[in-house]
């Protein structure tokens, strides 16, 4: 096991107005491990309609003196936050695994990239440039500036735990905005630590503001909240869709970021070797619980079933357990619900008629049966238009799909309503310019998986995956500014 000390249950709290405090009922509720369901990890306070709203009168409350702060003394904060993150990073991780469930390794990699995401937005605060542009009268100096929207509200997944909250938070501070933010559930240790990582870097009370507690009610004033000016949601499509309504409806700015069915192309002349290992790292790493995890493998045919037989072995030769055992591969699935959606769809893919290549079932043997574990599985000769190939199922299943040729491999890889990730695996240069072009993805990867990405570059889907406002990278603060145009006649 890794050297992290194992902890008792935690107690968290809400952060309003710079003080930590229990929801105004005094109702809590609990985490527990999906790797031994008996084992409680933290208790929260199960926040209220009435919580959130005196968290976004903090916010409100605090919105002009943070406005007024200059952007490169904001970063100040930044940086020593980020400071703290990384003092703290074996505990943030190893909270993480217990709550979420993906290895340590990987929630040490993901709270390593929170720690940049706010290193690089700290150092934006110096550049958040607008231009000049010659007038077309004489005397008339014209630029643009870019000014704070006002309160933003942040509504997070379970999955990132740590690096959505950040590459949230970050840009949102740097430009000047006071925030409100709500994460899942299931898994709120982390942004909680966020949290506690600004109040540590001296942040003024009531500019970043924490509620724990339900999507049908704290969630709900996240958007209806007459002081939200914009709200940044990643999660469901189902819950984007009412979100984005909600907003319209107010006019304010929503950015989603929603759900993927991400397809893998492996072209005839690939290294199969390398192939597989590439399709196993994006379908089953984190349990193939990420928004960016290959969920349809397309292969040409004349080396379907070489690369099958290659996939196969590696996924065979996953260890699945509980993640702080440092030797595990995969972890289990976040929750019980979780699981259920997963089994199902493998029952779905059964009675399609899809045979099973590996996999198919819930693990129950020994420990197993303490968690909730499902054997990595894929399934063959898939058909494009089959509920398999279509909808998300966000667990450890694969689809895969075989093609005539690379023309047919570009038209499945498009035939979903998605289009977050994708990945090839060429060496045929005229191929992978033909795919970065007719490709419809937001992220698109070659010979690299289809997860993974960097914090100073652009993120998002196109299709029903996104709204289109990027997140991370510079173009980041597009979404959490105002750009206004100057006139000035001297
Ligand atoms: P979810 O939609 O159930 O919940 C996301 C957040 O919304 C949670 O904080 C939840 O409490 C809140 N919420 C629920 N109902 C609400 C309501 N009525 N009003 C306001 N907020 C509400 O999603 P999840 O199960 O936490 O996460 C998994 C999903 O997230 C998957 O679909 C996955 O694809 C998606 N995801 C997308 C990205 C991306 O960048 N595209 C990244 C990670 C996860």
């Amino acid at each position: 096991m890794a050297t992290v000390p194992q902890q008792s249950q935690l107690r968290f709290q809400n952060c309003i107005g710079g003080e930590w405090r229990g929801a105004s009922s005094g109702e809590t509720f609990t985490t527990h491990n999906p790797a031994r369901f008996d084992e409680a990890v933290a208790e929260y306070p199960k926040g209220s309609r009435e919580d959130a709203r005196r968290a976004f009168e903090a916010a409100a409350q605090a919105q002009d003196g943070w406005r007024r702060v200059p952007a490169p003394r904001r970063g100040e904060f930044l940086y020593r936050a980020a400071e703290w993150l990384a003092q703290h990073a074996d505990q943030v991780a190893a909270e993480m695994t217990r709550e979420e469930g993906k290895t340590f390794k990987e929630a040490k990699g993901e709270t390593q990239r929170a720690v940049n995401v706010f290193r690089y937005f700290a150092g934006e605060g110096a550049r958040l440039a607008g231009e000049t542009v010659p007038s077309e009268r004489e005397q008339v100096f014209c630029f643009t500036m870019r000014k704070p929207r006002g309160v933003v509200s942040l509504i997070t997944p379970w999955n990132f735990p740590v690096a959505i909250p950040a590459w949230k938070l970050a840009p949102a501070l740097i430009c000047g905005n006071a925030a409100v933010i709500k994460p899942a559930s299931l898994a709120p240790s982390c942004a909680v630590r966020l949290v506690e990582a600004l109040h540590e870097s001296g942040l003024p009370p009531g500019v970043v503001n924490l509620v724990t507690g339900p999507g049908a009610t704290v969630g709900q004033e996240m958007v209806a909240n007459e002081q939200v000016r914009a709200v940044s949601f990643t999660g469901s499509c189902g819950v984007g869709d009412h979100i984005y309504a909600c907003a319209a409806r107010r006019k304010i700015p929503a950015q989603l970021e929603m759900g993927g069915k991400n397809p893998t192309i492996v072209c005839a002349d690939a290294d199969l070797d390398y192939a597989a290992a590439t399709v196993v790292n994006a379908t089953f790493f984190s349990t193939g619980q990420k928004c960016t995890a290959t969920s349809r493998c397309i292969v040409e045919r004349p080396v379907y079933q070489r690369f099958r037989d290659l996939l196969v072995a590696k996924t065979k030769a996953l260890k699945v357990g509980d993640g702080m055992d440092p030797s595990v591969d995969m972890g289990p699935c976040v929750d019980e619900s979780q699981m259920k959606t997963v089994l199902g769809y493998i029952d779905i893919g059964r009675k399609e008629g899809f045979p099973v290549l590996c996999g198919g079932g819930r693990l129950t043997e020994g420990d197993y049966a303490r968690g909730y574990f499902v054997a990595p599985t894929i399934f063959d000769q898939v058909e494009a238009g089959s509920r398999l190939a279509q909808e998300e199922i966000f667990g450890p299943v694969l689809a895969l799909l075989p093609a005539d040729n690379f023309d047919e491999a570009l038209r499945l890889a498009n035939a979903v309503r998605f289009g977050l990730s994708a990945s090839l695996l060429t060496r045929d240069v005229s191929k992978v310019f033909r795919y970065i072009h007719e490709i419809e993805a937001g992220l698109i990867t070659v010979n690299l998986p289809s997860a993974g990405v960097e914090y100073q570059l652009p993120f998002g889907g196109v299709k029903d995956s996104s709204t289109g406002f990027r997140e991370q990278g510079s173009v980041a603060i597009d979404f959490y500014s105002e750009l206004c145009t100057v006139y000035l006649n001297y």
